[in-house]
């Protein structure tokens, strides 16, 4: 690891999960921190699926986009994914229906304002722009 001198910037942690995971190094990562782990998790065992598959499978497979849309979580392929690929995708894709995308607590799917996302309790008025501020915090 390099240390840079520079203030961290509020999206590195979308930066650590591209460096640690390969297979989405290249991968638009559009979501807030609170799915983190669930995107962590979904990773490490795709890799560890696709490693298990025909290598005709395999080549030039990656992760092209990570994207909340409508409160729902997505994930896209570079390919069409096979059945074992896929529950991987459903299952963090069902994970994140219920927790909060702010901070990684249970949450509840709701309209806030026009907008369909999941937030806990702590967080029902949160946008956006308090990030800068209150970043996302570990549940306590
Ligand atoms: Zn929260």
């Amino acid at each position: 690891m390099t240390s840079i001198s520079e203030q961290p910037r509020r999206d590195d942690w979308k930066t650590l999960l591209r460096a640690r995971f390969p297979i989405a190094k290249s991968a638009g990562i559009e979501c807030f921190k609170g799915w983190q782990p669930i995107l962590a998790r979904m990773l490490e065992r795709l890799e560890a699926a696709v490693a298990q598959q025909p290598a005709v499978f395999r080549r030039g497979l990656k992760v092209k986009g990570i994207r909340e849309k409508f409160g729902v979580l997505g994930v896209y392929l570079s390919k069409v994914p096979t059945p074992e690929v896929q529950a991987l995708l459903d299952e963090a894709h069902a994970a994140a229906m219920v927790t909060c995308e702010v901070c990684g607590a249970p949450g509840r799917m709701a309209d806030r304002h026009g907008w369909m996302s999941v937030k806990c309790d702590a967080h029902e008025n949160w946008s956006p722009a308090d990030r800068i501020a209150d970043g996302p915090r570990q549940p306590a």
